[in-house]
């Protein structure tokens, strides 16, 4: 199963993963973006495609 990873070291937070998955994976908790349904991803690679900061990897 796809499973996306932020790497916070990375992630500044700009909500791009939040608006781009198709599957609400993520979600902005008081200004910090996580995961928040993990099991929910379908492996489009949206997010890791278009984070600006190469802060997620999707693994298969
Ligand atoms: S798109 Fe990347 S930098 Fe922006 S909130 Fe998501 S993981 Fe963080
Ligand atoms: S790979 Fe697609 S479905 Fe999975 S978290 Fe990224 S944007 Fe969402």
């Amino acid at each position: 199963m796809p499973k996306p990873i932020i790497d916070k070291e990375k992630c500044m937070n700009c909500n791009v993963c939040v608006e781009v998955c198709p599957m609400e994976c993520f979600e902005n908790k008081d200004g910090d973006v996580q995961v928040t349904q993990p099991d929910e991803c379908i492996g489009c690679k949206a997010c890791e495609v278009q984070c600006p900061h190469q802060a997620i990897v999707v693994e298969d």
